[in-house]
């Protein structure tokens, strides 16, 4: 079977505050039907949102942000837990931070416990351990960590669900005329200097971190595929009926 890793973003598991349970209940429907015939990993951002729809606190502050963290994660967990049991699938949690990847030894250890989990059919689910990690040793976004997840971990393809449906020629909330890219063989050292434009109040990411990501995938012949966490009928199409609709492509293929 292919491997997948799934990334989703906090803009899409959030609303208003609040997690946004219609939209974590399709994409726990859609790993569900993806389970059939994909090996599947999550990576999950929300844990600072999910934390926020219980206590808000004042997010200026890193303290409360590692508050947040670590008083979101558990209640992020439960909704998956309870989202995925409908369809008979266990949940397990993995925290990282990018010093599981700095050595051989400690990347082979998070490996071989990735494919116990999935030999058992159980869905891990990854984060940046945002709580207690030190700066020097943090992705800082989930984008980075979900392509060193698909690398080190063997997957063909890392999925990336976002609040937007593709790559497109320029930003397309600003430019009316932006087009999207379809398929993208390679990234050009200008595009990955572009600044960061994270959209959302959670979001950390922004269209540099997706770039970097594919950029890191594509110089290692691996698979990168952007497309709607609203909206999962590009990513369904394109994984489970072999059909690009929508959605952009980061392949050398
Ligand atoms: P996520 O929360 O999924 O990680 P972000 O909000 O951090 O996503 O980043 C995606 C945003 O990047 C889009 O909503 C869009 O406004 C912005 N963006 C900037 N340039 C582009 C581009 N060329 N193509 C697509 N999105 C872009």
């Amino acid at each position: 079977m292919k491997r997948v890793v799934l990334k989703v973003g906090s803009h899409v598991l959030t609303e208003n505050s609040e997690l946004a349970k219609d939209r974590i209940e399709n994409l726990c429907k859609f790993i569900s039907d993806l389970m059939k015939s994909y090996e599947v990993i999550l990576v999950s951002s929300g844990a600072v949102a999910a934390g926020y729809t219980q206590l808000a606190l004042d997010k200026t502050e890193v303290k409360n942000i590692q508050a947040l963290s670590a008083l979101g994660q558990p209640y992020l967990m439960s909704v998956y837990h309870k989202k995925m049991a409908k369809y008979d699938i266990l949940t397990a949690q993995l925290l990282l931070t990018a010093g599981d990847f700095n050595s051989r030894s400690a990347t082979k250890h998070a490996k071989d416990l990735i494919d116990t989990l999935i030999a058992k059919n159980i869905l891990p689910i990854i984060n940046e351990n945002d709580a207690t990690a030190i700066k020097e040793i943090v992705f800082g976004d989930n984008d980075q960590l979900s392509a060193h997840t698909a690398y080190y971990f063997d997957a063909d393809m890392l999925v990336l669900l976002s609040d937007i449906d593709g790559y497109y020629t320029k930003d397309p909330r600003v430019y009316s005329d932006a087009t999207m890219r379809k398929v993208v063989d390679s990234i050009d050292e200008s595009e990955l200097l572009a600044t960061d434009t994270p959209n959302h109040s959670f979001a950390t990411g922004g269209i540099v971190t997706k770039l970097k990501a594919g950029d890191f995938l594509l110089k290692r012949d691996k698979e990168m595929f952007m497309a709607s966490g609203f909206d999962l009928t590009d990513i369904r199409s394109y994984l489970l009926n072999n059909r690009q609709i929508g959605g952009t492509l980061f392949s050398k293929k």
